[in-house]
């Protein structure tokens, strides 16, 4: 039987960011995320799944929506899941976000006590788990969690990098995008 292992990579064998139900579970919050772009949130989405109960939680950025600075798609998630369960305490529990959590974020997990985290896309400009800080796995904390980054990464950064795209594109014809519309001027 042939081998269609190249030699020349590195090899990903047992690489969690290629764990099945990590990529399916991403699949989800990438979903919530489309749903996101769709109404003009900046697409991040979030799933929460319980070993037993499967997805107990979705949510996607809702900032705008609500005029609201917290209405990230973790947080919307976690307070999902907590009214599900009965209990704020999540600690069977791993979240999928497409985008590195922010230091809010990080620090919901850290509070609800999560399991593992598991997300898409680093954020060089506010992720708070790897690239900034290392919020989850900071041993001054009470609790630690479990990270799996980088997960389907290339498609959750793709989403973001489409709809900042678009809405430049959307900006640009003929005018400024702020001061007065010259049609009503003349
Ligand atoms: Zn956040």
């Amino acid at each position: 039987m042939q081998s269609c292992v190249d030699p020349h990579q590195p090899s990903r064998r047992n690489d969690p960011r290629d764990d099945p139900l990590h990529r399916r579970c991403m699949e989800l919050a990438i979903a919530q995320a489309e749903l996101a772009a769709t109404i003009d949130e900046v697409p991040v989405g979030a799933v929460v799944v319980h070993p037993e109960r499967g997805v107990i939680a979705a949510a996607h950025n809702e900032r705008e929506l609500r005029s609201d600075p917290t209405a990230h798609a973790e947080i919307l998630a976690l307070a999902r899941a907590g009214q599900h369960l009965g209990t704020w305490r999540l600690d069977r529990c791993t979240v999928y976000v497409t985008l590195e959590p922010c230091p809010m974020c990080a620090g919901a997990l850290v509070n609800a006590r999560v399991a593992m985290l598991v997300y898409g896309a680093d954020d060089p400009k506010a992720g708070a788990c790897r690239t900034l800080f290392t919020i989850p796995e900071d041993p001054r904390l009470n609790h630690r969690l479990t990270i799996v980054g980088g997960v389907m990464a290339d498609r959750c950064a793709a989403l973001l990098k489409d709809f900042f795209a678009k809405k430049r594109n959307r900006r640009q014809p003929g005018r400024p995008p702020c001061g007065p519309d010259p049609l009503l001027n003349g």
